[in-house]
């Protein structure tokens, strides 16, 4: 008898707790947690000690109610190969995209940002978070993201839009929170959303310059916004904000410069990309010849055939990595006599793309909502980590990536 009254008794408990009986008392907004929502935002170029230097109270509450670390780049630190890396938990060299400026040689083709060939589909590997949740049945939205415009394996996010840096900050916002308003079945549950800002001002200015920290003020108050409008639609029981940064920043100087003409005719060489990370194509028979005259030219540059960069950068295993890369040390601006004298803006302000190892090229990386838990402060980890991170908030199986789930374990709650 004793023990049929027990059963009944955890009977009752099982439905109240699973809310499948009628007489549950959770609040109306109570989200299961396999509902939950993700909104991921790039602050881009917000070094991880922005937030201290200036008054970032939307930052603070997250890290208050949340957790707060400092993010490390993959190689190289520069935009759209960090951005791409945060939403695939892929190295460049995997994902595809490993610079801002790509050449292919074998057909003669080039990815920039300004040709359009971001929204070519066949320049990316790997699957972006959105093609993941579309895969399996959730919906997505991008208000921008680098690679957000092309298509991976048919999966788009349901709602995007193509890339306008005039687009005003406000109106991004508000149309994140319009999405919020759809229905259920419309409603996308991972929106990801991005700011120039602070890289802007970062490399016009340089670092800590009142410039730069006036567009972290900027960003951090569109935070707010965002946070206000999830309140005051009580869903914060179900969406989960994570902001990060793609890269740090570090200033730059006329006196640290290293001029490729004072060691090789220009001639040469076909040059891919520029600085702090040269990416250099020796014209028929010089490449041994360009190599030898930069090895050990200048103490600053760090000179590596394809296939010799150092194993931490996993930069080694893709076609269009060219066959001489070249890399400054922090601080450091690689270009020519003419090109500098020409150009007094350059070595001037702020640059990024430096070895990850450097502290300057960290991202800042904040987290708060029902999933998080309430740690304040870990200790840095790798960008590629966020992928498998976002997956598991959303309980969608992730792709094959090179992140691990260490930081998951750390910073989510267990159901
Ligand atoms: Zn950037």
């Amino acid at each position: 008898m004793r023990r049929s009254r027990f059963l009944l008794f955890v009977s009752l408990l099982i439905i109240i707790l699973t809310g499948t009986g009628c007489i549950t008392k959770l609040p109306r907004h109570t989200t299961a947690p396999r509902d939950q929502t993700v909104i991921l935002v790039s602050f881009d170029g917000c070094r991880h000690d922005y937030p201290d230097s200036t008054f970032t109270p939307a930052l603070d509450e997250m890290a208050k109610t949340g957790v707060r670390a400092s993010l490390q780049t993959v190689f190289p630190s520069k935009t759209f190969p960090n951005h791409l890396t945060l939403v695939t938990g892929l190295y460049p060299a995997h994902h595809g995209i490993i610079a801002n400026t790509i050449y292919d040689a074998q057909n003669d083709r080039w990815y920039k940002l300004s040709n359009g060939a971001p929204t070519d589909s066949s320049w990316y590997h790997g699957e972006p978070i959105w093609a993941t949740a579309e895969r399996q049945g959730i919906r997505t939205a991008t208000f921008f993201w680098p690679g957000s415009e092309a298509s991976f394996a048919g999966y788009r996010p349901t709602y995007w839009r193509e890339y306008d840096g005039s687009v005003p900050f406000d109106e991004r916002v508000s149309q994140v929170l319009k999405w919020l308003d759809l229905p259920p079945g419309e409603r996308p549950r991972f929106i990801s959303l991005y700011f120039e800002q602070p890289d802007k001002s970062g490399h016009a200015h340089g670092p800590q310059a009142a410039e730069t920290l006036t567009a972290v003020r900027q960003v951090d108050s569109q935070l707010a916004k965002l946070w206000e409008g999830i309140k005051v639609r009580h869903l914060a029981d179900g969406v989960n904000v994570i902001v990060v940064s793609d890269h740090g920043m570090t200033a730059l100087s006329r006196d640290s410069v290293i001029f490729l003409d004072d060691y090789i005719n220009m001639q040469d060489v076909q040059m891919i990309d520029w600085s702090p990370v040269a990416a250099i194509r020796p014209k028929a028979h010089k490449t041994d010849a360009v190599y030898l005259a930069l090895k050990n030219a200048h103490p600053r540059l760090h000179v590596y055939r394809k296939g010799e960069l150092p194993a931490r950068y996993h930069y080694n295993d893709n076609a269009f990595i060219q066959p001489i890369i070249a890399v400054a040390d922090l601080h450091w601006t690689i270009t020519t006599r003419d090109y500098f004298d020409k150009n007094p803006k350059v070595a001037t302000g702020g640059t990024h793309g430096y070895d990850p190892a450097y502290h300057d090229m960290d991202g800042i990386f904040y987290a708060a909502g029902p999933a998080v838990k309430h740690l304040k402060e870990t200790e840095s980890f790798q960008n590629l980590d966020v992928y498998n991170l976002m997956c598991r908030i959303l309980h969608i199986k992730p792709a094959q990536n090179d992140g691990d789930d260490d930081i998951s374990r750390k910073i989510l709650k267990s159901e």
